[in-house]
């Protein structure tokens, strides 16, 4: 819409005639104050603007109309009786949006100038929101790249403070972000960590998963280079998906060569426990059978019987410690094993242990020397059980020397009592002897000398921890061992 001002209505009429006659719509106002009311409340393309007009003449419109942001582009043609002076009419018009036309109106100049003006206000008007759109455009980029940014940068603190080794690759696989841990297994950010020959090849199982867009999960043994050595790793691939695309790839190695270890343990140890539990039982069968004969014989009934079945105790015996052992150890790990706690005195059930052992083993000479006339606050049943076990172990791993001590001493100014067995035995080398209580743990050289299971100390680690004990061993290699285990004396001693 264009606006006419002029104070002179059969003027407004006349030009309201030219312009609508070239389809222009029109508004009209009679004085400067008009006009600018109208400018505010109304959006127009052009304004025609008299210059000469009784109170606000068109100068001082135009002036007003550059200082409202809404108007200061809407282009104006002013209409005057003389030349105007243009410089002040361009003043605020930067534009470019201006013009004037000498009274007389002369109607092809004055359409030429406002088609003009009316062609360059439209252009505006378009490149203006061209803009607005473009800015919106940017903004939005700007906002989103942003954010993404900040995503970015909290995956990867993310990734860098987890214990695993990890990795981000684009879409089409080239890796754009890897860990610390990275750098344990390989020596620089574009290459994967070198996997074992025998294991499969970790780029090309990558290749594959880019290929076909499918989530990877693989185990694999990697170097890591400073040392090495392969570890077991759990590789783990899993895509990053927007809009129904995989815009990244998002990959952990997670190092799980102490659970293989523990896994291969288990295995052994089961392969080891159904042979113990196996042996026992065969001769067991074998001494029943030999005992069904001597009673269809009926020769010497007593004595043969007598010996088989004493052959079947023992044997009967040690199926029994094992699978007490067996029970003990899922006790523990159950957090079930109970203690009977109460005081008694540690003398008689030394005693006890000592005749007990003395009884099954005619062939050693036992021991003992000082004093466990001591009360102690415990479970007897099971102080006597890791004594027994120690006893046992002594004369186990004693194929030649069959001498066994048992050492009693108070220490720690009169706060704990030790016992200490000692053997003449093959001993333990000094780098074995920290792992000696540790679960399933057997030493190797001997392992295959003398059958067990590496349970029995670490069950008499655990009771004595739950007795706020101590232990350990004194042992060279060839010359014997002394294991001992040292318990609070219960300060009411009386
Ligand atoms: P096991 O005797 O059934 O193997 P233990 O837990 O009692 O299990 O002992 C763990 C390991 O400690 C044994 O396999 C053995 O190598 C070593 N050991 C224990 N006692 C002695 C000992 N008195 N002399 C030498 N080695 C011993």
């Amino acid at each position: 819409m264009i606006l006419i001002v002029d104070d002179k209505a059969e003027n407004i009429f006349s030009l309201k005639k030219i312009l609508e006659l070239h389809n222009f719509e029109v508004d009209s106002a009679l004085t400067g104050e008009d006009a600018l009311k109208k400018i505010l409340k109304n959006s127009y393309a052009l304004i025609i603007l008299d210059v000469q007009m009784p109170g606000m003449d068109g100068f001082e419109v135009a002036e007003a109309i550059t200082g409202y942001s809404k108007t200061k582009d809407t282009p104006i043609i002013f209409l005057s009786a003389v030349n105007t002076d243009k410089r002040f009419i361009a003043k605020g018009y930067a534009s470019g949006g201006i013009d004037y036309v000498t009274k007389p109106v002369d109607p092809d100049v004055l359409m030429l100038k406002v088609k003009t003006l009316h062609r360059l206000y439209e252009q505006t008007r378009a490149l203006n929101k061209t803009q607005l759109a473009l800015r919106a455009e940017i903004e939005y980029r700007k906002q989103a790249q942003a954010e993404l940014k900040e995503k970015m940068q909290e995956l990867h603190l993310t990734l860098e403070s987890i214990p695993q080794i990890a990795f981000t690759a684009q879409s089409n696989g080239s890796i754009e972000f890897v860990n610390q841990h990275w750098f344990d297994y390989s020596p620089n950010e574009k290459i994967f960590p070198e996997s074992h020959p025998d294991d499969p090849n970790i780029q090309q199982s990558l290749n594959r998963m880019y290929k076909d867009g499918t989530p990877l999960k693989m185990e694999v043994r990697i170097r890591r280079i400073y040392e090495d050595v392969y570890r077991c790793h759990l590789l783990r691939v899993l895509p990053v998906i927007e809009n129904d695309t995989i815009v990244k790839w998002v990959g952990t190695f997670t190092d799980i060569e102490e659970q293989k270890e523990v896994e291969r343990k288990k295995d052994e140890f089961l392969s080891i426990a159904s042979h113990e539990l196996k042996t026992p039982l065969t001769s067991i069968k074998a001494y029943m059978q030999l005992l069904e004969r001597s009673f269809e014989s009926n020769i010497n009934l007593s004595e043969e019987s007598s010996k088989y079945l004493q052959r079947t105790q023992i044997q009967l015996d040690k199926l029994h410690k094992l699978i007490a052992d067996l029970l003990d150890i899922s006790k523990i790990e159950s957090g079930k094993l109970k203690f009977n706690k109460k005081i008694f005195s540690l003398e008689p059930l030394v005693d006890s242990t000592i005749d007990i052992i003395r009884q099954t083993n005619h062939d050693f000479k036992i021991t003992k020397t000082g004093s466990a006339d001591v009360k102690v606050f415990g479970d007897d049943m099971r102080i006597e059980q890791v004594l027994m076990n120690y006893l046992t172990n002594a004369i186990k791993y004693s194929p030649e020397r069959k001498e066994i001590s048992i050492e009693c001493s108070v220490i720690d100014n009169g706060s704990m009592i030790c016992l200490t067995v000692k053997d003449h035995g093959v001993g333990v080398p000094r780098e074995k002897q920290g792992s000696l209580f540790n679960k399933f743990y057997r030493v190797e050289e001997t392992s295959h000398r003398f059958q067990g299971l590496g349970l029995g100390l670490y069950i008499c680690s655990e009771i004595i921890n739950r007795h706020d004990g101590k232990f350990g061993l004194k042992s060279s290699d060839g010359e014997g061992s002394s294991f001992y285990f040292c318990l609070p004396i219960h300060k009411n001693n009386n």
